[in-house]
């Protein structure tokens, strides 16, 4: 029995290494100030990004394309409470803030296969997505890129991950599921930390279809 579940448990893991090597990893807003100690913390967000890091350490390059998106901006934007907005002033552009985990930016360091998207650089506009879909159009220049590469290549598999599950997680999928298709859409929930513990994204996700991976 015993060696049975082991065996069990080592198909599904080649499964999933088998399957993310056809797959983009998305990872969202992977930043210092949303991390324990940050200006804008989520609570489990260092254990979350840091089992990201350990699951990616063994093979950096293990999906087909690796997008990261960051919020990044001005010193004075407009979600900032100082600017008459609802959050903490966070990653400014330039400050560690707004700078990747750093055990989780060592890892990417290896991977070749990589691209940074940033997001909220306009003063004047808030990007919960990189996307940021408007009328049915991608607004951020660093979103079609990612749309772009989705649409060359056939059914592939979107893993999504990153900080605030409730948030911006939540918001890159809404607009996701715009031009992709969801049955190839899944969450690392492991991966992701929220400010609400994770009830909203969960809810979404089962409201839409999406898969959610719980693996260690
Ligand atoms: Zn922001």
């Amino acid at each position: 029995m015993h060696y049975l579940t082991k065996k069990f448990k080592f198909a599904v893991k080649n499964f999933f290494l088998t399957m993310a090597a056809q797959a983009i990893l998305l990872i969202v807003d992977p930043q210092n100030d949303f991390i324990e100690g940050g200006a804008l913390a989520v609570e489990g967000a260092q254990k979350a990004m840091q089992a990201l890091t350990d699951f990616l350490a063994p093979h950096p390059n293990l999906f087909a394309k690796t997008f990261v998106t960051q919020d990044f901006h001005p010193e004075d934007h407009c979600s900032f409470k100082e600017q008459g907005g609802t959050w903490p002033k966070h990653c400014v552009k330039g400050t560690s803030g707004a700078e990747i985990f750093p055990p989780l930016q060592a890892v990417l360091d290896q991977c070749q296969k990589i691209e940074y998207c940033k997001k909220g650089q306009s003063k004047d506009r808030d990007q919960y997505s990189v996307f940021d879909i408007q009328d049915g159009e991608i607004t951020n220049e660093d979103g079609k890129k990612i749309r772009d590469y989705i649409k060359s290549v056939d059914t592939c598999f979107i893993f999504v991950a990153g900080i605030a599950g409730d948030v911006c997680v939540m918001n890159t999928l809404k607009d996701l599921i715009q031009f992709a298709d969801k049955e190839y859409i899944a969450v690392y929930r492991n991966y992701t930390a929220s400010l609400d513990g994770g009830q909203k994204l969960d809810d979404f996700c089962e409201e839409n279809s999406i898969k959610i991976f719980s693996r260690d």
